[in-house]
């Protein structure tokens, strides 16, 4: 076994859809050696092998896996967040369990898809940026035009640190 489980440690609301919440959890032991098997799994959004970083798209929301933290967001409440961490591990251990039937992905996984970077943008269209809209920013950051350090509320806004985190990794 990989994991013993991942503990929930922290909780705070899901902007992306109020009444929502975020969920961050603590692997217990470092997800390092496990994250390259795990981005053979389907639904990677994005892969950076030297953070490492692997975000999964969820229906709804995101599932980021850094080494030592688990980022889960647009979650109802703090028991289905328990219910996703334990889900997690599982399929976390499984995974490990039958590595030796996979190919560990060691190279920086597909681009994101301009919904999934807009999904984590402030979507508030407040032009700061110089962009008339958050989409367009999305684009920019994709073509890399633009830096996430171009969206002030995205870099100064604690409540985005989050997604800030994901979308450092994804780029
Ligand atoms: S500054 Fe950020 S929140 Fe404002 S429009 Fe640009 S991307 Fe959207």
């Amino acid at each position: 076994m990989y994991l013993n489980g991942i503990a929930l440690t922290h909780t705070y609301p899901c902007l992306a859809e109020p009444g929502k919440i975020i969920v961050d959890g603590k692997p217990s032991r470092s997800l390092a050696e496990a994250i390259p098997y795990l981005a053979t799994l389907p639904g990677v959004v994005a892969y950076n092998p030297d953070a490492p970083t692997l975000t999964f798209r969820r229906q709804p929301g995101f599932m980021t896996l850094y080494a030592h933290r688990v980022t889960i967001t647009q979650v109802c409440n703090a028991d289905e967040g328990l219910e996703l961490l334990a889900a997690l591990a599982e399929a976390i251990n499984a995974t490990w369990e039958h590595r030796q039937e996979l190919t560990a992905v060691t190279h920086h996984r597909r681009r994101p898809r301009p919904l999934d970077i807009y999904a984590l943008l402030p979507q508030t269209n407040c032009k700061q940026c110089g962009e008339a809209t958050c989409m367009a920013f999305a684009f920019g950051l994709i073509q890399q035009n633009r830096t996430l350090a171009e969206c002030p509320a995205l870099i100064q806004d604690p409540a985005f640190a989050s997604r800030r985190d994901t979308l450092a990794g994804m780029f």
